[in-house]
């Protein structure tokens, strides 16, 4: 039977594509000559890789026109795409927030009742608004929000911020939360239904869950007192069971583990003062659970 390839759509030229284009690297898709194309083919695996706008995705992969789409999570819950998400992938982290003028203290978010806030993420905005019981004016415009204030366009804004600069340089400051967003794996509804189509997602999830796995985490070697054995193996937060060799020397042992890479500096110390030494930490590549 012939294997219908899959279609996979990503930012073409963005804050996203070149973490996303890493990702798909670690996976091992050789992607070649992406720059001047809008569809490429993997030639190692039986997808393509479409370049879009990254708000044509969600409607993309909705209709089917693409199997499976890398977009942040505010696009997908902005256009109200009917996709399933399967994995959030770590990156393209921001915020949505409302900015208000440096000199205005908002204390509590009923005070955003009949005022007017600017915004190119309307459907989200009158969202957070509606769950708040807040009635509001949104004035959707479609770029270059920050500066709305300051031109009398509008009292508010509610935009995507992630270090607040661009809201400092226009006089703003963040107060109250919408929503937290990321890139995140999107899919059509009806994709595994597709017979053709479902043993190569299957491959292609599995490579995918394999990458992000491996960037969480760490290989962890080093020799201990057989007599620590115990505290040490309390101390490793393994994701599985910890590797015991003997070694030579038959008072000491060697433990391989792996452990999420962010508990690291956590440990290290006890570690140390469990008698562990020669403490080694070794990037991991992939991993198959
Ligand atoms: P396109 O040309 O594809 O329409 P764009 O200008 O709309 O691109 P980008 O600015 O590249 O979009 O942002 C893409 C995504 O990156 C956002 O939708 C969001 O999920 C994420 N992101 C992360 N940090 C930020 C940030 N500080 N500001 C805006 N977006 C951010
Ligand atoms: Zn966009």
């Amino acid at each position: 039977m012939k294997k219908d390839r899959l279609k996979l759509a990503i930012q073409k030229n963005g804050r996203l594509t070149d973490e996303t284009l890493s990702l798909l690297k670690k996976c091992s898709f050789n992607i070649d000559h992406y720059k001047e194309r809008l569809m490429v083919s993997v030639q190692n695996f039986p997808l393509e890789i479409l370049f879009l706008r990254d708000d044509d995705i969600p409607e993309y992969v909705q209709d089917g026109v693409a199997d499976l789409g890398i977009v942040g999570e505010n696009i997908v819950y902005e256009k109200r795409a009917d996709v399933e998400t399967i994995a959030q992938l770590g990156y393209g982290k921001c915020s949505l927030g409302i900015g208000v003028p440096e000199n205005e203290e908002l204390k509590n978010i009923s005070e955003l009742n009949g005022k007017t806030i600017a915004t190119t993420y309307p459907n989200l905005l009158s969202d957070f608004l509606n769950q708040n019981g807040i009635k509001s004016k949104i004035i959707q415009i479609s770029g270059s929000v920050e500066i709305a204030p300051n031109l009398g366009v509008s009292d508010f804004i509610c935009d995507l911020i992630s270090t607040g600069n661009t809201l400092k340089m226009n006089k703003l400051k963040k107060s109250f939360s919408v929503m937290d967003s990321q890139a995140v794996l999107i899919k059509n509804k009806k994709l595994t239904e597709n017979k053709n189509k479902e043993e190569n997602y299957t491959l292609f999830f599995r490579r995918i869950m394999s990458a992000l796995n491996a960037k969480n985490s760490k290989y962890i070697m080093m020799n201990i007192p057989k007599k620590s054995l115990d505290t040490i193996i309390e101390i490793i937060p393994s994701l599985k069971s910890p590797t015991i060799l003997s070694l030579a020397d038959e008072t000491m042992l060697a433990i391989h583990a792996v452990i999420p890479s962010d508990t690291f500096w956590e440990i290290e110390n006890e570690l140390k003062k469990a008698g562990a030494s020669g403490i080694l930490l070794l990037p991991i590549e992939n991993i198959i659970l």
